[in-house]
């Protein structure tokens, strides 16, 4: 083990956490964020990064003062790919707020602007930016250029880069899912090695787009592997509480998604024990569950002492004071499991934490529970854990 999971769960913002205010955020115990994650692309567009500069930074203007990490707006190439045009300059967008599809407002994002934004907002951790092709894309040609472009860009951010003092740029690993001998990502790997004294920090992108877990767990192993011990390693856009735990063990400190928050605005709980962990408090099976989420839990919903009930009531009727209650809870969740995690790596005994997490959300066929998915079980043989070693 050499990762110590030392800040995690991040929650992607245009400046405000939907359904919760900085405030509650910051004095929560139960929540406790350590950092957030601010889009560059949202803030770009409204209300500006020069704004944002002008008044302070996004700590200030915020009202926040942990940690913000910013990403570069490469990660809407993928999500709005309809709207984007790549080229060796940089993407350019149309404009998504702009009703006419025809219109000429375009937004030409080169890394020098990203860079450049990312200093207006002020964040700790800035991503440089990358040239991202869909995991699932078919199209070896592709994958290749992107592969070479994301280290000639990410040579273009650093030269922009104005604040290296205070402002960390991290690096992204891209090669699509080529881990082979002489493949895509040893490639990249390769040439951020070349480039290490200028990098803190690196994160492993271009997954979490559909492919499969398999191939996923795969280019996660590798790239940790590759990257040095002494720098954090942030794995963008997973957060499902198993991958957290399965890539935790393969080595990654980071994570961030939407999934905690997403989900609890659709009135899915996240709670401990038997796969998938989670509740689906819409569902009828709760109108007279007199229980709360998760006995012990601290968040808003469980310490209110919000029966499982009750919310399913007000998720029914569509009240936004269950969007908040599900929001806090889930987050308050997340950051339970990674403080966990990372109270288990910083005691040496990671491989019990997994063997048990493992052990309660997968009982076995023979006690009818689910059979542990052969991805995990390859994964966290490939981290040296043996599943079958965790039952004796
Ligand atoms: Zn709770």
């Amino acid at each position: 083990m050499t990762n110590y999971i030392y800040l995690l769960c991040m929650f992607r913002t245009k400046g405000t956490i939907k359904s919760l205010t900085t405030e509650e955020i910051c004095n929560d115990d139960a929540l406790n964020c350590p950092i957030i994650l601010g889009n560059t692309y949202h803030l770009a567009l409204q209300p500006g990064t020069e704004l944002v500069r002008d008044m302070g930074g996004l700590h200030k203007f915020m009202h926040w003062n942990r940690g913000i990490l910013t990403d570069s707006g490469g990660f809407q190439m993928v999500s709005l790919l309809k709207l984007a045009e790549i080229t060796e300059e940089g993407v350019t967008f149309a404009n998504p707020f702009e009703k006419d599809a025809n219109s000429s407002e375009r937004m030409l994002l080169r890394p020098e602007d990203s860079i450049t934004h990312q200093n207006n907002i002020g964040s700790d951790i800035m991503m440089a930016l990358d040239d991202v092709v869909s995991s699932v894309a078919d199209n070896d040609e592709r994958f290749e250029i992107a592969t070479y472009r994301t280290l000639r860009w990410l040579d273009r951010c650093f030269a922009a880069h104005s604040k290296p003092q205070t402002q960390n740029l991290f690096a992204i690993v891209q090669g699509g899912l080529d881990t082979k001998i002489g493949g895509l990502r040893e490639k990249c790997l390769a040439g951020f090695r070349a480039r290490d004294h200028m990098i803190p920090g690196y994160a492993i992108g271009g997954l979490a787009g559909g492919e499969s877990k398999e191939e996923f767990w795969k280019v996660v192993d590798q790239c940790c592997r590759a990257l040095p011990d002494d720098k954090p390693r942030y794995l963008m856009g997973v957060g499902y509480p198993l991958d957290l735990v399965v890539c935790s063990a393969l080595g990654v400190d980071m994570y961030d998604c939407v999934y905690p928050t997403r989900t609890a605005r659709f009135g899915v709980a996240l709670v401990p024990g038997e796969a998938p962990g989670t509740l689906r408090l819409k569902s009828n099976e709760f109108s007279n569950d007199e229980r709360i989420i998760m006995e012990g839990c601290a968040c808003a919903a469980c310490k209110g002492g919000y029966s499982r009930a009750r919310l399913h009531t007000l998720l029914k009727r569509n009240n936004p004071l269950a969007a908040e209650l599900m929001t806090s809870h889930n987050i308050a969740y997340m950051m339970y499991l990674v403080r966990s995690m990372r109270k288990a790596v910083m005691e040496d005994r990671y491989k019990d934490y997994v063997c048990n997490f493992i052990h309660d959300q997968f009982r076995g066929s023979e006690n009818g529970g689910q059979d542990v998915p052969e991805w995990v079980q390859n994964a966290l043989l490939a981290a040296g854990i043996s599943l079958e070693e965790c039952k004796k």
